[in-house]
């Protein structure tokens, strides 16, 4: 009896959040490799200059949709992006940020479910909070504020994964869930507000570049590339021994620095005369943040290859030409 396998081999993809800055990437990738993609966006903080190229793809197709929202379709894999990642973005609407978070989970766990497709979710490293564990490991619970600013992003994360665990437990769910640590790359919104768009931005601008605080506090900066390889490495992997395999895995480049060294660094690359100036820290900015990766290392044989500077010059020549062209709104 013939299937619907023999009828169309092609893997049908959803991709929520896929006209933001990491979905966009993961879809080339999976185009490249012959999936046919579904890709779910409101454009609140995506844009779409970063699908423009995809438009007239055969197997691209866009649908504007806020994953709040239910939503109705066939999928066999399904890759859930959508949620707003810059702190200015998610703070500027925390309560739609909670909903994006925790509907956005719930619909797609439940439309998971219908159709017995494996869901990825895009967690973070904010479920660490300002952590007092370090370098962070996948086994440390965390030290989030649960009332202040950050906090509808991070309690939606941390709510995002207890939703794909239930339903992983009560239903039999195949989930598979990644913490993203800080990531960087083209695409990204010249306004997106995070540090690496920020700095560079205001250095090709020749504006004062601003820390916030001291710049002593640290973050460690993967770039797009490397993280969209783990991505696919954790949803394809199969244990050899047949084992369930869920994450949560860190993937992050393990390489610490402070908030000043990439200033300089991006000083230093773009020639620019910036002054750097002190702003104030904002609320619970976690000081410390590095990435423990051995567990992703050992399961998919992934780390990170493209170090800072490299990854910076790309980032640099991609704003460098976007600001030429005047598509800075
Ligand atoms: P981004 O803001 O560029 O992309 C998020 C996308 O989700 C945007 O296209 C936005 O329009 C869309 N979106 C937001 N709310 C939506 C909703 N309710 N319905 C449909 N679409 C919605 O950010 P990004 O850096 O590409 O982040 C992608 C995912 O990865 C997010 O879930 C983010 O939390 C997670 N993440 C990213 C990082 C990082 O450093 N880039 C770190 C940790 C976690
Ligand atoms: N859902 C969806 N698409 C589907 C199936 C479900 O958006 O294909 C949504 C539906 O609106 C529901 C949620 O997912 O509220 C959770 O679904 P589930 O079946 O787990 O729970 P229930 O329908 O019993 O609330
Ligand atoms: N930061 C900064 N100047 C900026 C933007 C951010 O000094 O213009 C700092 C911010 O306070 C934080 C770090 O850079 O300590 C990373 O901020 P980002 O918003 O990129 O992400 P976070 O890791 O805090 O979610």
């Amino acid at each position: 009896m013939p299937t619907r396998r023999d009828y169309n081999t092609t893997q049908r993809i959803l991709v929520t959040g896929g006209a933001g800055f990491l979905g966009s990437h993961l879809i080339d990738r999976l185009l490249a490799r012959g999936d046919e993609v579904i890709c779910v966006d409101n454009l609140f903080t995506g844009t779409k200059r970063n699908i423009t190229h995809l438009l007239q793809h055969p197997r691209f197709e866009f649908m504007r949709h806020d994953v709040i929202f239910p939503l109705y379709l066939e999928v066999d894999r399904i890759w859930n992006l959508a949620c707003p990642a810059s702190p200015v973005h998610y703070q500027d609407d925390p309560v739609q940020t909670t909903k994006t978070s925790v509907h956005g989970a719930i619909n797609m766990l439940g439309l998971a479910k219908r159709v017995r497709a494996r869901i990825f979710q895009a967690s973070t490293s904010e479920v660490y909070g300002d952590p007092s564990v370090h370098p962070q490991t996948e086994g440390y619970w965390g030290n989030v504020n649960p009332i202040g600013p950050r906090s509808c992003y991070d309690e939606g994360k941390r709510c995002a994964e207890t939703l794909f665990f239930d339903y992983h437990r009560q239903h039999g769910l195949d989930i598979r869930v990644a913490r993203i640590f800080n990531t960087y790359g083209p695409r990204m919104h010249p306004s997106d507000g995070r540090v690496v768009s920020n700095f560079i931005v205001q250095a090709l601008r020749g504006e004062d570049i601003t820390l916030f605080g001291e710049g002593t506090q640290t973050r460690s900066f993967c770039y797009c590339d490397d993280l969209i390889e783990g991505f696919l490495r954790l949803m394809d992997h199969e244990p050899a021994d047949g084992a369930t395999f869920t994450g949560p895995l860190n993937l992050g480049n393990p390489v610490e620095f402070t908030i000043r060294e990439l200033a300089e660094a991006v000083i230093d690359l773009t020639g620019a005369g910036s002054r750097l100036v002190h702003r104030p820290l904002p609320a619970d900015d976690p000081k410390q943040r590095r990435p423990d990766i051995t567990a992703a290392q050992q399961a998919l044989g992934w780390e990170p290859r493209i170090q800072l500077r490299e990854g910076l010059q790309q980032t640099i020549a991609y704003f460098d030409a976007l600001l030429k062209e005047g598509k800075s709104a």
